[in-house]
């Protein structure tokens, strides 16, 4: 009966790993993109298949297993650099890490098979399967450092564990520790898999954590952007130009509504595929002239809402005539001999209360360009004698 608990005791630090590896598993499953959770999810599963003979062999059947342990071990080290390298992104370094590996299992083929030594192999595997842990530390600290806590705490948390792999057999003979007698009840085995288990929780509680609000970044990203275009869509500009009206510093502040002209015809005539081409042409053009704080929104179809902050109407009707002009220009789309055209109405925005009317007032002058012949730019204001009112009239009757 003892003997029973004690043995279910040792399952406990690969179980909880495999655990731990069933979370991360399932959590890459829910998003395939983040790739880091798969290899730390294999790193895990890895490490847990010696984690648990080891905690079972003897002596004898740790000499004859040494080999495939080892490969094992060595594999989870560079499934959990892999993790590290993707989340950061730097570059993995799969030569030297294999020159590593190889060299690292020969010496533990020699300690286990010519020699049989189980300090030695501890030293020259614990020290392969931290050198390979730090392969990527350099590159990682060249880059950018992370400036959320979450991320930081994983980057030095990383180097603490490939520096304690590295160490952990050194420091056993400061235990008092002599003889490893029956391994699994070794002082060096509990260390080792109390420390397994205690980062594997630390990874995954940090990646973890990662992972989700990633998602939830990505999906509130794709709740507020247009899928072709990438721009904001209709709810998530009228929220931030919400804010953008109520800032004093931004003013003077103007609103364009543009439409592309004919893009019916354009459907029609060069397909549905060009008309998306267009559509992301334009978008990007819109993007350029824009500065910081301004807004620039798809509102569906081929109609586009801009929010211009610290700008005069004749400077904003400025903008709208280089887009204009940009726009036409383009070759890249649309076969020699056609061009793309734009229609815009603008008006001021006076105040916080001002932005819906405001949007219906753009959308009026826009009606009025294209009922003066398209292709060009109407601003409040301004008195333009080449309307035919008759297309709104017969509209509105
Ligand atoms: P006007 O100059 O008066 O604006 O004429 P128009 O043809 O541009 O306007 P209309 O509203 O008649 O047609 C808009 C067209 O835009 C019809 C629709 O098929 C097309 N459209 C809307 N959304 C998309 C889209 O996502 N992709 C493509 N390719 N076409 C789209
Ligand atoms: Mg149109
Ligand atoms: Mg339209």
């Amino acid at each position: 009966m003892f003997i029973k608990n004690v043995n279910i005791f040792l399952l406990v630090p690969s179980l909880s790993i495999l655990l731990l590896a069933g979370i991360l598993g399932a959590l890459w499953i829910i998003n395939k993109d983040q790739r880091f959770l798969l290899w730390l999810c294999s790193s895990y599963a890895l490490v847990a298949i010696p984690l648990g003979f080891q905690s079972y062999a003897t002596i004898e059947e740790l000499n004859r297993y040494a080999l495939p342990s080892g490969v094992l071990y060595l594999s989870s080290a560079w499934f959990l650099s892999m993790s590290f390298t993707e989340r950061r992104q730097v570059p993995s370094q799969p030569q030297l890490a294999s020159l590593i590996g190889v060299f690292t299992l020969s010496v533990l083929v020699y300690y286990s098979s010519i020699e049989p030594n189980i300090w030695a192999r501890l030293q020259s595997f614990s020290f392969g399967a931290g050198l390979i842990l730090l392969l990527p530390i350099k590159s990682a600290f060249k880059k950018e450092q992370p400036k959320d806590w979450i991320n930081q705490t994983l980057l030095y948390s990383y180097i603490f564990f490939s520096i304690f792999s590295i160490i952990r057999p050194v420091l056993i003979p400061f235990f008092g520790f002599k003889n490893i007698g029956d391994f699994s009840k070794s002082i060096y085995w509990l260390v080792t898999a109390m420390s397994i288990v205690f980062f594997a929780l630390l990874f995954t509680t940090l990646i973890c954590s990662i992972a989700i609000r990633e998602m939830l970044d990505q999906l509130r990203n794709e709740r507020d952007h247009d899928s072709l275009t990438k721009i904001l869509n209709r709810r998530s500009f009228q929220e931030a130009a919400q804010r953008r009206v109520k800032d004093k510093r931004l003013y003077p502040i103007a609103l364009l509504a543009g439409d592309l002209d004919h893009f019916k015809y354009v459907n029609d005539t060069w397909g549905h595929g060009c008309g998306d081409q267009i559509l992301q042409l334009v978008s990007s053009t819109l993007q350029r002239n824009i500065r910081a704080n301004d807004l620039v929104a798809r509102f569906g179809g081929e109609e586009f809402v801009l929010l211009l902050t610290r700008i005069d109407l004749s400077s904003a009707e400025q903008v709208a005539e280089r887009i204009r002009f940009e726009i036409n220009s383009d070759k890249s789309v649309l076969p020699e001999g056609s061009k793309i055209t734009i229609s815009f109405g603008i008006v001021p925005i006076t105040g916080p209360s001002h932005l819906e009317s405001a949007l219906k007032e753009a959308d009026e002058l826009l009606y009025n360009a294209k009922n003066a012949g398209r292709d060009r730019v109407h601003i409040a204001g301004k008195i333009y004698p080449d309307i035919d009112l008759r297309p709104m009239q017969e509209a509105k009757n």
